[in-house]
């Protein structure tokens, strides 16, 4: 049974963590500084609040699980509705796994909705155009939400494992950068619910990546837990690459939310073995 908000938020960070909403059934979550911006509609959702049952129990927004395309639109019908998005606005990644990150406009609008899409292996999008809701996908993988209040500019990112060793937090400030002329210090970015290095254990191939990755952090970010196996921090590691690239610390909200631990609440590809739903996140200039 799902308890109220305040049991599982452990805000960590020094910032103020994720904000628990509800709207009828439903629990998603926001980000207290970019809805101080008034500049964007968000959210990340739970798994709660749905019309799906069994192991894609109750909301479930991927057409890729075990789950009818009809369970699938209404429940992001129910998620839309909270918050103030028409479905039509959507456009939807085509996730990979790896850092490619996408400039979208009013001609992706309902991709992957109720369009045939032309986005391929592209795991971050980003956007300038107002009314354009942007959309990713989880179960575990760690949410990037970017905003750059001064020249209006959203990114969204999907950062697996791969994704944060390939340093997709860099990719899409890049993009926005490269696309719209964002400068990284301007940047408002948060780090969602996803797994935590309590429930994400690795061995040695992998946390080598990271040690690659991250060389100066690697004792912060990887922990030895028995033989040849480790614990790793996606949060910090995708932290720390967030601040390389310029974004300032007290910029960086992060959920501190971990699904693997939380599987009453969140979707966890780890925790629950592959049989699960799919969370998302949505995120729109207004
Ligand atoms: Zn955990």
């Amino acid at each position: 049974m799902y308890e109220a908000a305040g049991r599982i938020s452990q805000n960590v960070s020094g910032t103020e963590g994720f904000q628990e909403q509800k709207a009828g059934g439903l629990v998603y979550y926001t980000i207290p500084a970019f809805t101080q911006t008034g500049l964007v509609r968000h959210g990340f959702s739970s798994r709660l609040g749905g019309v799906s049952s069994g192991e894609c129990s109750s909301l479930n927004l991927s057409f890729h699980r075990k789950d009818s395309p009809e369970n699938v639109r209404e429940n992001f019908r129910l998620f839309c509705s909270a918050l103030d998005i028409r479905p039509e606005q959507m456009v939807f990644t085509h996730q990979v796994h790896k850092n490619r990150v996408m400039a979208v406009d009013e001609t992706h609008e309902g991709m992957g909705w109720d369009k045939a899409s032309e986005i391929r292996e592209t795991d971050g999008l980003v956007t300038n155009r107002s009314g354009l809701a942007l959309v990713t996908f989880y179960a575990d993988c760690v949410p990037l939400f970017f905003l750059d209040p001064v020249r209006h500019v959203i990114g969204l990112s999907q950062a697996g494992w791969r994704g944060t060793a390939s340093n997709i937090a860099r990719q899409t400030l890049e993009a926005m950068g490269e696309h719209y002329g964002t400068q990284p210090g301007d940047c408002l970015a948060a780090i969602g619910p996803s797994i935590g290095s309590c429930c994400f254990e690795v061995d040695g191939p992998v946390a080598e990546a990271f040690a690659a990755a991250c060389p100066d952090r690697k004792e912060e970010i990887i922990r030895p837990r028995g033989k040849d196996k480790y614990d790793i921090d996606l949060w910090a590691v995708n932290r720390y690459q967030l601040q390389e690239c310029g974004v300032p610390g007290e910029n960086i909200t992060l959920a501190a939310l971990c699904t693997g631990c939380n599987v009453d609440v969140f979707f966890s590809h780890r925790r629950e073995k592959g049989r699960t739903g799919s969370l998302a996140a949505l995120l729109m200039l207004i």
